[in-house]
């Protein structure tokens, strides 16, 4: 089937209309009609060639909610017409102790990523900015009727990826928690660790986001250009869970944790870390690293969600205004998720 598609021809050009294939429905398939896919920071790096060469042309996409058109004989945990959602991930060995232990997102054999990524069968993954997909039942997420299906798109990514070391290193009552950069995943941060009960502090470039991000549910707001925020806030977190999509300077937050604090870094932007071994040692810190979350901790997330009332904060947006927007999204001008009607596609 040739569905209507959005991508990028080539590293660094602007994405265009197109089509492209998806497989017929297998025995274990869901076809989906998506509705809305958010833009994640993450397709900008990919597209730009900022994580390498890629399979051009690439069809991002990978925070998609829609309605399930059509199921195989062996699906039985979706029907047609239930909304559901699909994330980064889209195969998996199945086989692995991560994949068996529901971390299908670090694989052994290798995740399969929802685009710009080779299948099993050997084809390569097309993302979400598109009318349709066909995906595996095994990750298809069902997204509860009572979130709005256009601000419940963003959870599939930039929710289960802040979710998933908020859950981790124990963030909740009597936890103090920064949230390094307001963006997309910075903002579902600070949501869900308010809703998780953690006393939640957010240290964005400027105070210019100062207002959002209590009403997200920040409890304090710091600027990082001003270096005593470092002082004031030393030794002061349990956990920092750092959203940046450019390089940061490591070392200046891990001075900012407690005791056993944790510096858990979910930003990708590309090139080494440089750590101050001193600074971790001599306070038991740990830095440690985070990527999306496995299919079971996915839907908890979605359910946590619905539970709370948490969706992303929104700008829908035609697919033709796709280039504009990855321009306002680099320029940390995004309030606080893009997400495109795909009914504009095409
Ligand atoms: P985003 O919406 O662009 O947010 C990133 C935020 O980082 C900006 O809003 C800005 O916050 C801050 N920032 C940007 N440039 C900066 C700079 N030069 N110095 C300091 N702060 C800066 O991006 P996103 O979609 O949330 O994604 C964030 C990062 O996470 C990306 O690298 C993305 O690829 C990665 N990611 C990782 C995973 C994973 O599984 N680990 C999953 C999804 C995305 P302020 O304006 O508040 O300072
Ligand atoms: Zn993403």
């Amino acid at each position: 089937m040739r569905v209507n598609a959005y991508a990028a021809p080539a590293a660094g050009l602007p994405l265009a209309p197109t089509t492209v294939e998806r497989r017929a429905v297998g025995p274990n398939d869901v076809l989906i009609a998506i509705r809305y896919v958010g833009i994640c920071h993450s397709d900008i790096h990919t597209v730009r060639g900022e994580w390498g060469p890629q399979p051009f042309p690439v069809v991002p996409g990978h925070e998609i909610v829609g309605t399930v058109v059509e199921v195989g004989s062996d699906v039985t945990r979706h029907r047609p017409g239930d909304r559901v959602g699909v994330g980064c991930l889209v195969n998996s060995c199945g086989r692995c102790a991560p994949c068996l232990g529901g971390d299908e997102q670090y694989c052994a054999r290798g995740p399969v990523f929802t685009y710009a990524f080779t299948d099993h069968d050997g084809t390569i993954t097309q993302g979400g900015y598109s009318t349709h997909i066909v995906v595996d039942a095994h990750f298809v997420l069902s997204v509860p009727d009572s979130l709005d299906p256009a601000a419940a798109a963003p959870l599939l990514c930039a929710g289960i990826t802040t979710y998933a070391p908020l859950r981790r290193w124990g963030a909740g009552p009597g936890k103090r928690v920064a949230v390094v950069g307001l963006g997309g995943l910075g903002h579902m941060a600070v949501k869900i660790a308010h809703a998780l009960g953690a006393e939640v502090t957010v240290l964005s470039q400027s105070l210019k986001k100062q207002e959002d991000g209590r009403r997200l549910g920040a409890d304090h707001y710091h600027a990082t250009a001003d270096p005593a925020t470092f002082t004031e806030l030393a030794g002061r977190f349990d956990l920092i869970v750092n959203t940046v999509s450019a390089e940061v300077d490591v070392n200046a937050y891990l001075g900012l944790l407690t005791v056993g604090g944790v510096l858990a870094s979910v930003g990708a932007a590309p090139g080494p870390l440089v750590v101050d071994g001193f600074l971790l040692s001599s306070a038991g810190r740990v830095l440690a690293g985070s990527m999306i979350g496995g299919i079971a901790l996915t839907q908890e997330m979605l359910d946590f969600c619905a539970e709370h009332g948490i969706g992303a904060d929104i700008e829908v947006i035609s697919a033709d205004q796709v280039n504009e927007a990855y321009e306002r999204v680099l320029a940390s001008d995004v309030r606080y998720r893009f997400v495109i009607d795909t009914a504009t596609i095409g």
